[in-house]
């Protein structure tokens, strides 16, 4: 029988997969923004006497995820680390263009990281069934 400790790695698990689907949004947001902002004070430079215009935010938050191909919004259950992707069979759900696979990686990666550190690190390991301490890894 599966022991409260291993609960506890597949809880922290799915923790890393939340972590891991918000390095997702980092991965494909901040050299976007990086590059607007690196583009803005390039125009600054070039028109010192005249006002920056405002441009729509573009953040880690805002705005909401969309896909890159057809711009349909992202729901919130179409966003489930790794199980939407599953779902809707890597495709976006609107125009059914395929989803680069990256996404469900780093998010199963991530996940499996944490899992592993709980397991190792945060004496889990040494409760599971059978294990009598942690790994020597
Ligand atoms: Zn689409």
């Amino acid at each position: 029988m599966l022991g409260f400790a291993w609960f506890e790695v597949g809880l922290v698990g799915l923790l890393g997969m939340l972590i891991g689907s918000f390095l997702n949004v980092v991965i494909h947001r901040l050299p976007k923004m990086l590059e607007a902002q690196w583009t803005a004070e390039c125009w600054q430079l070039q028109h010192p006497d005249q006002e920056p215009h405002q441009a729509t935010p573009f953040n880690l938050v805002t705005p909401r995820s969309r896909c890159p191909h057809c711009g349909h919004m992202i729901r919130w259950y179409e966003n489930i680390p790794v199980i939407s992707y599953l779902v809707l069979g890597g495709k976006c759900s609107q125009c059914k263009t395929m989803i680069s696979a990256r996404y469900p990686m780093v998010e199963i990666l991530t996940g499996a990281l944490y899992a592993y550190c709980a397991y190792r690190w945060a004496g889990v390991g040494k409760r599971l069934p059978g294990v009598r301490s942690a790994p020597p890894w």
